[in-house]
């Protein structure tokens, strides 16, 4: 742990949000559980509680989908134009972007995240994914179509199409971005005229709540976006499983992705999906190892290993097996891990015991079949939810350390002789979510990129993302694809309009 703090003091503003009770909006109010109850959120830093939340259930996911049905059918959002509609977007980014020191501090306090990342990455991806959508608002467009209808001979038609609000949207999101999950789902559901009930992570509620604020500020009319916090199993499934919910749209575990999925049968509802990753990272001896090592060590290591997308599997070029493994070892040794709200801080806690006993179990795992940690491979401290920056050596293709998603900082490093044997290697996964590759030799990059069966592929980079880049996985990594126009698809439906002429 790192003995130099710099530790910051908690804003005015946080400590007063965090110091009473935070309720659910619904229908453009602030509402307690139907059923009184609250829950903790915990400082993962410290495992101290940090705030009580409301626990939504389903009594409060079915006032808070009739609010947003009554908001998608009558009422100003029902009649109000794309521009108003992309305004009112756009001015949520700008005030999110004026509190933007408030939300960093939310996000660290809850999350564990380094404070000072929160403030360039999670903060501002947010502000500018919402002002990206604002400009889609404007341009969500169909096509007129010739047609021919040959058992009409004669006859003439004009045939059109429309692009339309999907209707009333669920939003389940996870722990890792919570308000960048926020931003990537209310956007574009936002901008396509949908209404939504959002349902935040247990361990992550706090930011989605402030942001509910800014909407309320904002001037979004009553029950466009309604927040009800609560558990999965209870307000998650009621959520998946409504019958008056057109889609939901999901970011978590394929685990429970899989289960949306089977609650959305019932009244077959729209669904789309962002679930978890095993992504392979592949260093060629031809890369320039000296750029390659603080990419794949990034990679692995932002927010904690925290990421779906985080390159868990390295597969190096065996020449310079050595080098780079040590590099990374070298890397994961230096970094500052400490809580949050520490400026030196570089890795913060897990989120919760829960994820920091899954990580230490998966490292036991790996450990008890053969696997050796080069650097790390325990927990660390004994308070917060802390884990060491690990680096395995010596698995094989079998172990659940290669099969599953960790999502923690834990990186398997194995040695490859030639592409011919790296990329079924690589692409041996149920996840197809990211890859990258790392090499000078640019008809290579490309040829790998084909080859690779993932949703986003890097090249001599990682972890580059933009609003307007679609996002999603192949495989057991999902279904569609977020942020970019590709989300515009997931919000809206296609409707066909032919009028004899
Ligand atoms: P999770 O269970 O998949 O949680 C994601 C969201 O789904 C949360 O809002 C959760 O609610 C909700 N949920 C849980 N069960 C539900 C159900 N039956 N019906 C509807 N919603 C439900 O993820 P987790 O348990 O926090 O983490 C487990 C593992 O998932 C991690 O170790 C990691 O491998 C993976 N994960 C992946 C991502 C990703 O971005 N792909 C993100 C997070 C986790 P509550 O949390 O409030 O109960
Ligand atoms: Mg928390």
């Amino acid at each position: 742990m790192n003995p130099a703090t710099m530790e910051i003091p908690i804003d005015q503003k946080v400590l007063a949000f965090i110091g009473a009770p935070r309720k659910m909006l619904i229908g453009g109010r602030w509402l307690e559980a139907a059923s009184g109850k609250t829950f903790p959120t915990y400082n993962p830093a410290t495992g101290e509680v940090l705030a009580q939340v409301a626990e939504g259930n389903s009594i409060d996911i079915d006032r808070a989908v009739i609010a947003a049905r009554t908001a998608f059918e009558s009422g100003p959002w029902h009649t109000m134009t794309a521009s108003e509609r992309g305004r009112l977007i756009w001015k949520l980014g700008d005030l999110l972007e004026s509190h933007l020191e408030e939300f960093a501090q939310l996000e660290s306090l809850d999350n564990g995240k380094p404070v000072g990342v929160a403030r360039v990455a999670d903060v501002p991806l947010a502000v500018d994914h919402f002002r990206y959508m604002a400009g889609w608002a404007t341009k969500i467009e169909g096509n007129t179509i010739p047609i021919s209808v040959p058992y009409t001979p004669g006859a003439r038609y004009l045939s059109y199409t429309l692009r339309e609000p999907v209707g009333v949207v669920g939003q389940i999101i996870p722990w890792n971005f919570p308000l960048l999950m926020a931003a990537w789902k209310l956007g574009p559901a936002l901008a396509a005229g949908c209404t939504i009930v959002l349902k935040p992570a247990e361990q992550t509620p706090l930011s989605a709540l402030r942001l509910g604020e800014l909407i309320c500020e904002a001037g979004f009319p009553g029950g466009v976006v309604n927040i009800v916090t609560g558990y999965g199993e209870t307000a998650g499934a009621a959520l998946a499983a409504h019958q008056d919910v057109d889609k939901v749209a999901f970011t978590g575990s394929t685990e429970v992705g899989k289960l949306i999925l089977k609650a959305a049968a019932g009244n077959l509802k729209k669904v789309s999906l962002e679930l978890g990753g095993k992504s392979p990272n592949i260093v060629c001896k031809d890369a320039d190892v000296g750029a390659s090592i603080p990419g794949v060590s990034s990679a692995i290591f932002f927010n904690q290993g925290q990421c779906c997308c985080a390159g868990s599997r390295l597969f190096i070029e065996k020449s310079i097996f050595d080098e780079v493994v040590a590099g990374v070892a070298e890397d994961a040794k230096k970094i500052k891990v400490g809580p949050g709200m520490d400026l030196a801080t570089q890795m913060g806690p897990l989120v919760s015991d829960e994820q920091q006993r899954r990580v230490l179990d998966y490292l036991e795992s790996g450990f008890s079949e053969g696997a050796k940690a080069v650097v790390g491979g325990h927990k660390l401290g004994d308070r917060g939810y802390f884990v060491e920056p690990t680096v395995l050596v010596d698995t094989t293709q079998d172990m659940k350390v290669i099969q599953e998603e960790i999502f923690g900082p834990v990186v398997c490093a194995m040695p490859f002789t030639d592409l011919n044997e790296v990329l079924p290697a690589a692409n041996d996964s149920i996840y197809g979510l990211a890859a990258a590759v790392w090499t000078s030799d640019v008809g290579k990059a490309h040829r790998i990129a084909a080859e690779l069966r993932a949703g986003s592929v890097w090249i001599n980079c990682y972890n580059i993302f933009d609003a307007a880049l679609p996002f999603g996985g192949y495989k057991q990594s999902g279904w569609g694809r977020e942020m970019g126009h590709a989300a515009l698809e997931l919000y809206t439906e296609v409707k066909a309009v032919t009028v004899r002429l």
